[in-house]
């Protein structure tokens, strides 16, 4: 059975990859789909996310990496994916998250979603959370795989990090 664990990945974190890594062990292929989230506007470009998550998955058989457009069930469905992988973190992501599910449910009947509890050391992980640390000059290293550390280094390519007066 495939899987398909859709997010916007902008960018990869390590929770990301850590549900990744365990997808791919319960299904027989994971395609990991980058998809347009119209709520949200993208820090890194699509392509860079895309070379980013492929990068940090060259080690996984079994993983496809693509962009893609339109409805998750859709895409699910495109892909030959009968599951969608989605992590939760917190209560704070599960009425989000339920929501989703029950919408996917309701426009496909057949398409399952299937949650992974986050890693407890990684439950404090979000992109976003990654990004402001990053803005502000802080080290990234234990959230991030090295190929995206140094990305969000150019990024917010800062002359004077620490303490700056403004
Ligand atoms: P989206 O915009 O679709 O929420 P994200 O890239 O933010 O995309 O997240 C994709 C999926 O990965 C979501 O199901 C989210 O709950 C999950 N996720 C994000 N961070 C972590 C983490 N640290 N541990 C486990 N799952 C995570």
């Amino acid at each position: 059975m495939r899987a398909l664990y859709p997010g916007s990945f902008d960018p990869l974190t390590l929770g990301h990859l850590d549900l990744i890594e365990r997808g791919v062990r319960l299904f027989d292929g994971l395609v990991v789909a980058v998809l347009q989230n119209p709520a949200k506007q993208p820090c890194f470009p699509l392509e860079k996310r895309l070379e980013q998550i492929r990068a940090a998955t060259a080690h996984l058989e079994g993983v496809e990496v693509s962009s893609f457009d339109g409805l998750t069930v859709d895409v699910a469905r495109r892909c030959g994916a009968a599951v969608i992988l989605r992590g939760l973190r917190a209560l704070s992501d599960f009425e989000f998250e339920l929501q989703i599910a029950h919408t996917n449910k309701s426009l496909s009947p057949q398409m399952e979603t299937l949650f992974l509890a986050t890693a407890v050391h990684h439950s404090f992980l979000s992109s976003s959370v990654v990004k402001e640390v990053a803005r502000f000059g802080g080290d990234v290293s234990h959230m991030v795989p090295s190929g995206v550390a140094a990305d969000l280094a150019r990024l917010f390519n800062r002359s004077s990090p620490q303490g700056r007066h403004v």
